[in-house]
């Protein structure tokens, strides 16, 4: 299978990172140093020390990008379709509803997590508002609170740490 197409970049292909742990394989882009996750690697992705340490380094710089964020809707690598834009821990990550593919731009992992880590003990209602509040916000385009839903319980499930 040839490598996914950078949602971004668009006619960059992306890299695959693999976790000696877990396996897993997440596609990568090494032009804008955005990530892609599959339906379900979300939650394998945590419990992968090596992809944790690369994408989510501890005092790293990638919140201070300096890469542009578009702000247009975006397709889904593996679909082709476009991607809804939910709001979850005070960003916009894309959300494929077809596939339930989820897509971070570089450093937006990184701030979802910590949001999630710093918050966790006392503050997931929060966060679950601000899930809500991304949906609310988008009336009229089918049903994405299933797939914000979707991911907001991968987040759970996921015991980040
Ligand atoms: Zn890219
Ligand atoms: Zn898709």
């Amino acid at each position: 299978m040839s490598n996914l197409l950078c949602p971004v970049c668009k006619k960059q292909p992306m890299e695959k990172s693999s976790d000696s742990e877990t396996k897993l394989e997440v596609d990568n882009c090494p032009e804008c140093l955005g990530i892609w996750f599959d339906a379900g690697e979300l939650e394998t992705f945590y419990k992968s020390p090596d992809l944790v340490r690369k994408f989510t380094p501890v005092g790293g710089d990638s919140l201070h990008h300096t890469y542009e964020i578009s702000a247009t809707a975006r397709r889904c690598p593996r679909c082709r379709k476009g991607m809804e834009r939910p709001l979850v821990g005070g960003i916009s990550v894309d959300v494929c509803r077809e596939c339930r593919g989820i897509w971070f731009d570089h450093g937006e992992l990184q701030k979802v997590t910590q949001t999630y880590k710093t918050r966790g003990l006392k503050g997931d209602d929060m966060v679950a508002d601000q899930v809500r509040g991304g949906h609310a916000s988008k009336p009229g385009k089918g049903d994405p609170f299933t797939v914000v839903s979707w991911f907001f319980n991968s987040f759970l499930a996921s015991k980040i740490r």
